[in-house]
């Protein structure tokens, strides 16, 4: 590579927008060229504009920096975005079609028929899709997404699972870090000595994302994978990490030193082209007793690991299980990267 590729955060003083900032301060391959956010934030010092919430300082890089405001001015030709689901959807678009290759964090067009949703190590293959849809809008900039934080975690677990022995169907109950709200996210009242059991539209994300990931591309058309999922999605008061408990009706009948081996075994793509975001081994296995925990393991892999625990048969669906991730790592800014980046591995970003 000649020079580090110089790269737009869109989002850039929110939950999401300050891990990319973060990851991207010494990425090998990336460099931050501009930072966008809101017109309460345009035109001021990026130091200024943002309520900066991780425990690592602010890059000094970006400290003078002004933000910008959300447009096809910005600079570069990689954009990451970090805005909130309901402004994506259009501004995403308006991007693509002004030539940028979009990498987006938000929801809106994950389910679209020619917007690859991918996680790197689960279906790679899947950013194929965008030949079909850069002919269908006729646009020479392309738009890709990553899943939902708590499906990124489920769709890791579920993968080798899914290649080795085919799901029928499953139940998830997560338990959701308070930074998946954003910034300032659930008021303090509402979550101190509590757990709430809602968080709007999450459930169908979980639902349905996994069988897109999981699904086969062939011919510019994604077909699904067509197990079922049931969601119950609860906020707990924790900061940092998603955690899932997992109930899975397997096709075959395999013991649970299969179910582990598949496991430790899962390496993917990332890992064979060594991305820098890419962690050695994508699934970390706990035996001890009483793990995953959050505040223990959610920084496994640099927060790109997802770690599984509390292996066990179920009495109801055959096999069951406890799976955590970093939700705004491995499920947002670090997943993002590391899609960029295998943008760039297959030549489809230069
Ligand atoms: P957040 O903390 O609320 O940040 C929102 C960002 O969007 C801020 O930078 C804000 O800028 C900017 N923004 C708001 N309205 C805008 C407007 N009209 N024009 C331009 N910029 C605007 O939210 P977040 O948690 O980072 O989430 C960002 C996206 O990532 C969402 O789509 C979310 O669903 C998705 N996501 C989040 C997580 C997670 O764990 N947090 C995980 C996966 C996906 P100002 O500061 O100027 O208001």
């Amino acid at each position: 590579m000649r020079g580090r590729i110089p790269v737009s955060i869109l989002g850039a003083t929110g939950a999401v927008g300050q891990r990319y900032v973060s990851l991207l301060a010494d990425h090998p391959w990336f460099e931050i060229a501009g930072l966008a956010a809101s017109e309460r934030s345009t035109g001021r010092r990026y130091a200024e504009a943002c309520r900066w919430v991780l425990d690592m300082p602010m890059p000094e890089a970006v400290r003078d920096m002004p933000v910008l405001p959300v447009d096809t001015s910005l600079p570069g030709r990689l954009i990451f975005s970090g805005l909130p689901g309901d402004l994506a959807g259009q501004v995403e678009e308006d991007l693509a079609r002004a030539g940028f290759a979009v990498c987006s964090n938000a929801s809106a067009h994950r389910m679209d028929a020619d917007v690859p949703l991918v996680i790197p190590e689960v279906n790679p293959d899947h950013v194929e899709l965008i030949p079909t849809q850069r002919a269908g809008r006729n646009w020479d900039g392309l738009l890709v997404t990553n899943p939902n934080c708590s499906t990124t975690v489920l769709a890791l677990a579920l993968a080798p699972l899914w290649k080795e022995f085919v799901i029928r169907r499953l139940h998830v109950v997560t338990l959701q870090a308070l930074s998946g709200a954003g910034y300032p996210g659930v008021p303090s009242m509402d979550i101190i000595d509590n757990v709430v059991p809602y968080i709007g539209g999450e459930e169908d994300k979980v639902q349905t994302e996994p069988q897109k990931l999981l699904g086969t591309l062939s011919d510019g058309v994604i077909a699904q994978a067509d197990f079922p999922v049931s969601a119950q999605c609860t906020r707990v008061p924790v900061l940092e990490g998603h955690m899932l408990c997992v109930s899975v009706e397997l096709e075959k009948n395999v013991s649970l030193d299969e179910v582990k081996e598949a496991w430790r075994a899962y390496r993917s793509e990332p890992q064979e082209r060594q991305l820098p975001s890419a962690p050695d081994a994508p699934i970390v296995l706990m035996e001890e007793a009483d793990r995953p925990q959050h505040r223990k393991d959610r920084d496994a892999g640099d927060g790109m690991a997802v770690t599984i625990g509390r292996v066990q048969k179920c009495p109801v669906m055959g096999l069951k299980f406890v799976a955590l991730g970093h939700n705004t790592v491995r499920g947002a800014a670090g997943g993002s990267l590391e899609l960029a980046e295998l943008l760039v591995a297959r030549g489809l970003v230069e």
